[in-house]
């Protein structure tokens, strides 16, 4: 062995112990919403991201075998929050969620805000305020497994409705998503990507990642297989509310050289109406 493979080898060793080796396991609940249990194995801290349903999440937790000591909430609406309060009462779980929408959140008891870490056993996550789809939304980020829990500011080749926010507010939250490394992981709230390939497409349909990125998204979906999770890479390469600086989509929006959060709303726009 060289000292070349040596050094290589020991990088990589380097490389396994810095990631903190979180399980993850997604699972379909209700009707489109996606349900994510994170699970440490050094110290079996295991963290729903939401939790959309009590009894679709406890099975989860059972088939696993893992004990759940944390909620991670993303934001207050029902259809992420419904089980809070029968999964607290069944479990005795920690809920955190963001301190903006406390009054909204059932059975909070940790309030987070931009930059608090998040501790799961021997993992840690940081708080990003992500507002725009609520007024308060938060992402979860965990920097050394390189994942991101982005609930419904950011699904693949799609984003969340402007509901609390405007369009400025939620470009700058996305933003602060497509700054983060390439190849985080990116876990989201809702399986909408299908619709959103089909909707991308009358957006930019000369991007061949895009094309590529429909074709094999139809072919999961018909399979009723999962198409998440995505990765920041696939997003900013696919996604077309992340590409307003894309000279085709400005050109298509009649938008040439307008500010991008500008030709982001445009985008939101005409897909709320599609
Ligand atoms: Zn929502």
């Amino acid at each position: 062995m060289g000292d070349a493979t040596v050094r290589a080898a020991s990088k990589k060793g380097m490389l396994e112990r810095l990631m903190a080796q979180l399980q993850i396991h997604q699972f379909p609940t209700r009707s489109d919403n996606f349900g994510v249990l994170i699970h440490d194995p050094k110290t079996e801290a295991t963290a729903a991201i939401d939790a959309p349903d009590a009894e679709e999440l406890l099975a989860a937790l059972h088939e696993k075998g893992w004990t759940l000591t944390h909620i991670l909430v993303t934001h207050h609406h029902h259809d992420h929050t419904a089980g809070n309060t029968i999964v607290k009462r069944m479990t005795g779980c920690t809920i955190l969620g963001p301190a903006k929408e406390a009054g909204s959140i059932p059975g909070l008891d940790v309030e987070v805000k931009e930059g608090d870490i998040v501790e799961l056993g021997g993992a840690k996550g940081r708080v990003i305020e992500t507002p725009g789809h609520t007024k308060g939304h938060v992402s979860y980020f965990f920097p050394e497994d390189g994942i991101v829990f982005v609930g419904d500011t950011l699904f693949s080749v799609g984003c969340g409705k402007l509901l609390e926010g405007d369009a400025k507010t939620m470009w700058a939250s996305l933003k602060k998503l497509m700054a983060l490394p390439p190849e985080t992981k990116l876990y989201c709230g809702h399986e909408y990507t299908d619709k959103n390939c089909q909707f991308a497409l009358t957006i930019e349909p000369e991007n061949d990642a895009l094309r590529a990125r429909a074709s094999e998204v139809a072919a999961l979906t018909e399979k009723g297989e999962a198409t998440l999770p995505s990765t920041i890479a696939q997003e900013l390469a696919t996604n077309p509310f992340l590409r307003p600086s894309s000279p085709a989509i400005q050109k298509r929006l009649g938008m040439e050289g307008r500010e991008l959060w500008e030709v982001f709303g445009e985008t939101r726009k005409r897909k709320d109406r599609f």
